[in-house]
């Protein structure tokens, strides 16, 4: 760390993870005036390139590099964003995911705290009174009138110019003095919060009896509660700020700011007591609880519907505290609120940091300090509480409805939060539970062959009975015309008995929107999307055309673009129909929808969920949104109305994916005293993804899947790689695909030893423009993943990659989850 050089003082050298998409860590060499300020953790400012950017330091060195050392720039951080303890974590997710380092920090570390430095071009006095003057061309026109309204990127001004877009002319303005160009640090705005409190002077040496009778109430207050939030106090005294500030001048008291966390809920929950646990609970408890402390090791808690896995979390956890472990607890993403986070903080109260996608980036950053300065054991959340900044031991680590597929994250950094609590897991010697009803075929396999010990919770909570299951079949109403063709006789039936007797019902449908496809009932041309060639789903309420992956939307009373009729029908039905049909079916009926588009704004979700538990609701209709880890006791009759929707799709785990929604929804039913009833409808009766589910036999499921991917090679028999290319022309696009396909066929073919790996495609994605994306994919399959790396990052250095580089983005998926 102290390199000495013969005739010099001593210079210090650090490695820095740049947020930027290249793979090396860089050496720094840091001023001897910043030296007191460093340390591992911290962001620094460095020079790269032409710009200053953040970066993260990882250690101290001593390795010299070839090329000339830069000094950082400084240091911008007081505290440490991550304990070292986390950069060998961060390591193996940017090695196995193949993604920069600096980038799978910054994927980490809470949004909102990155700093980078922005050029912006800015039209100066001078260029105010002449440029406007010149003969400019159309494009150039353009760019002058948005430089005149304020500063602008570079990047937006090339995009206003579009082709015709030229550097070599904005230089020449710059050199003119027209525009200047301007580096600005942006970004950074997420600091702690402070609140103003008030609180009493060392020695209030007051006379009480002489104050008004509103400040003796504000000195009463802090004298009983101590020092009080400012906001607080107005509660009590409307005038107190007022009131406060005059008596800070009078040295009766003390106005001074803290650091507060944000409280990411507000409503406070009251704490409660552990149950006692049914002897299928205490036996889980025993066994995994005895392994906590004593090195690595995964569970699979595989427990229907209802068996009070939460408990058995709950009491885990209590038991890695007790050993002064820390404890992640991984829930799935669904809208702001789960079952599992409030269980936790009723049990331990403070000690829980709540880290998840719904939180303002303010309330996320408490969070994440909370966790790094050790006042939080606990840490719950969706995903990306994976990267929780515990800077001590982990002892537990949960992964709670394991199989679900929100824990795969898509977007730059596609890594699994499932797979990586494994792995956070060895590297602190710690135990890992995943849990589920319905597991994943990949976890289920690992029980099989025995790298994860498996525990079975196979009744409910106070014995309930798992819901009975009736099939109906659709094709036999494929005749009837509109709702009629989605509605048995026996749902209607078993619909209007369960809202006789008082109770809820939950009608499933996974399509948001009215209808489904859209086509011209003239020529049959169907009505999509034109950023992406996917059929667009009629809203009724907006009355728009909506895309459902690029949010484009467009007025529901245009014609067909190819014939120009009127005459637009959907086909199959969307939950904002259904809502309506049922109500028009039950007019008497409470009726609400639960999907993307009714809890959209802060708070709805919640609202629903309390209006069901108050019973102010009797039918619920809702997409997958409602299967997921929500418990409404009241619920007795669930109607599946089609439960086909995903089995069609183009991907190896349609059948897997049908299977747990299907079984997570059923077990929706009955979860309080009175026993549930599920309706399944379907056009498939006899699929066995269909059939398991009716069963609720996850055994048979996976038994006939399992054969399934052994014969064609699928996970968990191989690992798979998926290459993804997208571009904005599909020409080129096509051209370099198939191009890239050849060039790694050829380096199979020279290099027998890597022979076992195996390229299918390149094709075209099924879902083959985005946003105006084309889309491209080359599926890589292997049965080891460590000569499946190896050829990705030979087939990433390849010539025609680089060539194409800034047109053609190539992006790596390992264990690719969606296919599409
Ligand atoms: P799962 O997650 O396995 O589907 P939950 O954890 O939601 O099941 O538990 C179902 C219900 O049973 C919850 O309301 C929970 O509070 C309750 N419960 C769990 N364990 C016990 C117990 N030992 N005694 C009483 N109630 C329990
Ligand atoms: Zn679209
Ligand atoms: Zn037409």
């Amino acid at each position: 760390m102290h390199e000495a050089t013969p005739n010099g003082p001593t210079i210090h050298l650090i490695d820095v993870a740049v947020a930027l998409p290249v793979f090396d860590s860089y050496t720094y060499r840091v001023p001897v005036d910043l030296l007191p300020d460093l340390a591992v953790g911290k962001r620094v400012l460095v020079p790269f390139g032409r710009r200053r950017v953040t970066g993260y330091m990882l250690q101290f060195t001593d390795q010299i590099p070839d090329a000339a050392v830069k000094n950082i720039v400084s240091v911008l951080d007081d505290q440490p964003l991550f304990p070292p303890g986390m950069i060998s974590f961060f390591r193996w997710t940017a090695d196995y995911y193949m993604h920069p380092l600096g980038e799978v920090i910054q994927t980490a570390l809470p949004t909102g705290i990155n700093l980078a430095e922005q050029v912006r071009y800015t039209i100066s006095d001078h260029g105010r009174r002449e440029l406007g003057g010149q003969p400019l061309a159309p494009w150039e026109r353009i760019l002058c009138d948005h430089l005149l309204e304020g500063p602008c990127r570079p990047a937006f001004l090339r995009r206003l110019a579009g082709d015709a877009f030229s550097q070599s002319r904005l230089d020449a303005w710059e050199k003119q003095g027209w525009i200047v160009r301007q580096q600005a640090l942006s970004g950074g705005r997420t600091r702690p919060k402070t609140v103003r409190f008030a609180s009493l002077t060392a020695t209030p040496s007051l006379d009480m009896g002489r104050l008004s009778s509103a400040r003796r109430t504000i000195m009463e207050v802090l004298m009983t509660h101590g020092p009080v939030a400012l906001s607080d106090l107005k509660s009590v005294l409307p005038t107190a700020a007022h009131l406060v500030r005059a008596m800070a001048r009078d040295g009766q008291l003390r106005i001074e700011e803290r650091v507060v966390y944000r409280d990411p809920l507000g409503d406070p929950i009251t704490p409660d007591q552990p149950p006692k646990l049914t002897a299928e609970q205490h036996q889980a408890v025993t066994s995994m609880g005895a392994a906590l402390g004593k090195g690595f090791h995964t569970f699979l808690l595989a427990g229907v519907t209802g068996s009070g896995k939460t408990e058995v979390y709950l009491q885990l956890a209590a038991m890695a505290l007790e050993q002064g472990l820390a404890v992640l607890v991984l829930v799935p993403e669904i809208a702001l609120i789960s079952q599992t986070e409030r269980a936790f903080r009723a049990r331990f109260g403070e000690c829980v940091a709540l880290l998840h996608s719904g939180l303002s980036s303010g309330e996320r950053y408490d969070q994440w300090r909370r966790i790094m300065a050790g006042e939080a054991t606990i840490a719950v959340g969706a995903r990306s509480a994976i990267f929780a900044p515990f800077a001590g031991t982990i002892g537990l680590i949960i992964v709670d409805e394991e199989h679900d597929d929100s824990y795969k994250q898509e977007g730059a950094l596609r890594y699994n939060a499932r797979d990586l609590a494994v792995v956070r897991a060895r590297q602190h010697g710690a135990v890992a539970v995943l849990g589920s009803a319905t597991p994943s075929l990949q976890s289920a396999y690992n029980a099989l062959n025995g790298k994860f010990s498996k525990i079975s919770l196979y009744e409910r909570v106070d014995r309930q009975m798992l819901p009975r299951i009736v099939i109906q079949d659709l094709t036999a109403i494929r005749e009837e015309r509109g709702i009629r063709r989605f509605l048995t006789t026996e749902l209607l039936a078993a619909m209007r008995t369960t809202l006789e007797r008082k109770e809820q019902v939950l009608l499933f449908l996974n399509r948001r929107g009215f209808a489904g496809s859209l086509i011209c009932a003239d020529c049959g041309q169907a009505v999509r999307c034109k950023h992406c060639d996917i059929s667009l789903t009629h809203h009724q309420q907006a009355n728009v055309y909506q895309c459902h992956y690029c949010g484009f939307s467009r007025s529901a009373v245009s014609r067909c673009e190819r014939c120009g009729s009127a005459r637009i029908i959907g086909l199959g039905i969307g939950t904002e129909r259904l809502e309506m049909e049922i109500q028009k079916i039950f007019p008497t009926a409470r009726v609400a929808r639960m999907d993307r588009d009714t809890t959209r704004r802060k708070g709805a979700l919640i609202k629903i969920l309390k209006d069901l538990r108050d019973r102010r609701i009797d039918i619920l209709i809702g997409t997958q949104m409602v299967a997921k880890g929500h418990d409404y006791p009241n619920i007795t009759l669930v109607g599946i109305i089609c439960a086909d929707l995903s089995l069609s799709l183009p991907d190896f785990r349609a059948g897997e994916r049908t299977f747990q929604l299907l079984a997570q929804v059923a077990g929706r039913a009955g979860r309080g005293k009175v026993p549930g009833h599920v309706i399944l409808q379907t056009y498939n009766p006899a699929h066995f993804s269909i059939t398991t589910a009716r069963d609720q036999d996850y055994d048979e499921f996976f038994r006939q899947e399992i054969e399934f991917r052994k014969v064609l090679g699928y996970p968990p028999f191989t690992r798979m790689v998926q290459i993804r290319m997208t571009g904005p022309d599909a020409q080129r696009l096509a051209a370099f695909a198939e191009r890239l396909g050849e060039a790694g066929r050829q380096m199979l073919a020279q290099r027998p030893v890597d022979g076992r790996v195996e390229i299918m495609g390149p094709i075209e994605a099924p879902l083959h423009r985005i946003a105006n994306q084309f889309r491209w994919q080359m599926l890589l399959k292997g049965p080891a993943v460590v000569p499946l790396h190896r050829f990705v990052r030979e087939l990433l250095a390849h010539k025609e990659v680089q060539a194409n580089r800034g047109r053609i983005h190539v992006g790596v998926d390992v264990d690719p989850v969606f296919l599409m």
